[in-house]
């Protein structure tokens, strides 16, 4: 398989061809396409697995094809600060030659620079959950227009506890959206998430 056969459209082929990245990975290979397809996807995927690219390839070429508008559109969960940064990352690579701006906010730092950015406008949100939720609650950040919710490393997020947290930013998102769950494992746990959250998911595995 070839980037260039998977749907994308040309300034997001262009971006990936200036990572340098040859073919895309089993993961990419199998997400990008489901995914350009509006399904919601329960993908199983390791870290180094190339995941990333391929949730956020995906939604950076259906966030295009919409209007654009003042509000966030995709919100991307994550877990740890570090794995928002990556995230963020990966958001600013891809989505070089794109117009669309992604944000990224984490706990255990000043709110101000944040609240900041997202002032300026957000059409991603990159998060982890007790600071968004500080953020929903203080209106700095509204989630009512949202098409694209992603929980990446959803296992690790109900480890650190964070279930009540993630079920109280669900009550806040339009019920009419797109859902994807990337998760290392599939416990029970993780399946009675994905059918609370997913409407007849699509099941990635690599
Ligand atoms: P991830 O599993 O998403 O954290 O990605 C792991 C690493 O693989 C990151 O440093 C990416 O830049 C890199 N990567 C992702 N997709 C590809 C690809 N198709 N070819 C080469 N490297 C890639």
């Amino acid at each position: 398989t070839d980037f260039s056969s998977l749907g994308l459209s040309e300034p997001l082929l262009t971006a990936v061809e200036e990572a340098g990245y040859k073919k895309p990975t089993p993961v990419q290979a199998k997400a990008i396409p489901m995914v350009l397809t509006g399904r919601d996807i329960m993908a199983s995927a390791q870290t180094g697995t190339g995941k990333t690219a391929g949730f956020t390839l995906p939604l950076l070429h259906r966030l295009s094809e919409m209007r654009a508008s003042q509000d966030i559109r995709a919100l991307v969960l994550v877990p740890t600060r570090e794995l928002a940064l990556q995230v963020g990352e990966s958001f600013a690579t891809y989505g070089k030659h794109l117009p669309l701006n992604a944000v990224t906010v984490f706990g255990g730092v000043d709110m101000a620079p944040q609240i900041e950015a997202l002032e300026a406008g957000a059409d991603i949100l990159i998060a982890t959950p007790g600071r968004l939720l500080d953020l929903i609650s203080k209106e700095h950040v509204s989630l009512g227009k949202l098409r694209i919710l992603v929980l990446d490393e959803a296992d690790r997020m109900l480890d650190l506890g964070f279930k009540d947290d993630i079920d109280r930013i669900l009550q806040g998102v339009p019920a009419k959206r797109q859902s994807l769950l990337f998760s290392a494992t599939f416990s029970p746990e993780i399946k009675q998430l994905a059918s609370e959250f997913q409407r007849h998911p699509v099941k990635v595995e690599v």
